[in-house]
This record gives C-alpha cells, sequence and structure tokens, in this order.
C-alpha cells in the first residue's frame, strides 16, 4: 500500500482496456502497442491512496484462440504496469488476473461472468495474511458461501460485460468511456 496507508479492505476491480490503457479491435498484442489512457496512473494511486487494493480482470481470448501465449500477456502486463509506475508511483497493481477462454467456451472465468472477480478477492485475501499465498482451494459460485464484505468494493469497465460481471459478483460498477479511461468516471467514485 502507499505510504502511511492501511488497506480498507475492499478492492477496485478494474478492466484493462478502454480503462487503464487504450483497447483495439485487432487486440492489444505485444508492449510495443501499450498506450496509456491519459490520467489513468494518476486515477489508480489516487485509488489506492485511499486505501483500496486494485485487481485488474481482463478477458484476454487471443490466448483461448492459439494467437499468442500467456508469456507475451505477461510481458505486455509487465510493460503496462512499468508505464503507470512512471506516472503515478502509487499505481500498483496489487493482482492482475486473465482470462485466456474463447467466448464460446463459456468460462466462469471469462466476463460476463464472475469468475475472476470471485477469484481475485480470495486471492487478495489469502495473500494479506500470508504473503507466501498457501496451497488453497478457490471457491465460485454457489461453493462459495462464507464471502467477505464487498459493499465498498467497485468494477470500473468501459464495456457491458464488465457491468454485468461487477452485477453478478454483487458490487456497483462504473461505465466508463473507451476514449476517456478511468479517469472519467474518477469524480464518481470519489
Ligand atoms: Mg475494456
Amino acid at each position: 500500500m502507499p505510504e502511511g496507508v492501511s488497506w480498507n479492505g475492499s478492492i477496485a476491480f478494474l478492466d484493462r482496456d478502454g480503462v487503464i490503457n487504450i483497447g483495439s479491435e485487432n487486440y492489444i498484442n505485444n508492449p510495443d502497442e501499450v498506450e496509456l489512457l491519459p490520467n489513468s496512473p494518476k486515477s489508480i494511486g489516487t485509488i489506492r491512496r485511499m486505501g483500496y487494493r486494485v485487481c485488474v480482470v481482463t478477458n484476454q481470448s487471443p490466448i483461448g484462440r492459439g494467437l499468442w501465449t500467456s508469456k507475451n500477456l505477461a510481458e505486455i502486463h509487465e510493460r503496462l504496469q512499468q508505464m503507470v509506475l512512471e506516472e503515478d508511483s502509487d499505481a500498483h497493481f496489487d493482482l492482475v488476473l486473465h482470462s485466456p477462454y474463447a467466448p464460446w467456451e463459456g468460462a466462469w472465468a471469462r466476463k460476463p461472468f464472475p469468475g475472476m472477480l470471485e477469484a481475485g478477492r480470495q486471492l487478495i485475501d489469502k495473500a494479506s495474511i500470508d504473503p507466501n499465498l498457501p496451497d488453497f482451494e478457490l471457491l465460485y459460485g454457489d461453493d462459495w458461501l462464507d464471502r467477505p464484505d464487498d459493499s465498498n468494493s467497485f468494477m470500473v469497465g468501459d464495456r457491458q460485460v464488465d457491468i454485468i460481471a461487477a452485477s453478478r459478483y454483487g458490487i456497483k460498477s462504473y461505465q466508463c468511456k473507451p476514449e476517456e479511461g478511468i479517469s472519467g468516471v474518477l469524480e464518481e467514485i470519489l
């Protein structure tokens, strides 16, 4: 967490393309294609300085379609994090989750389903108790009964699938314009 700030127990779930960086119909295929949306680093830094942890949740079907690998995606996310931190040193991603599945697979972990949000909550909770992240079983949907209080958590996305995933998970959401990204809804969030 930023200096002098302790975690408030809530999570800001952020979609990636159209929220943090500029999206593309042809996907973001390598680190050189990453272009930040104006003020997204400052917005993420602000949210973390308010005490939230940040979990990026992004659908990445090019992996499931066989176009490229999760290693390539890891390099893209490394570049994205580096560019964001250059503008705001508090704007760490606490966790980045991606769904590799193709749309026709109907995966629970692909938005508009809430699997990534469910996993993110449990991973961040466990890691906050033990940073070494002991082995444990992730629970999904009706199998996850003992849920923590997420009444102050929220999701930011530019598309309807993000809003539906948030609603299925049971948290509020803010829909930003893809050309503005998260900074366009920051005032609403605050
Ligand atoms: Mg998006």
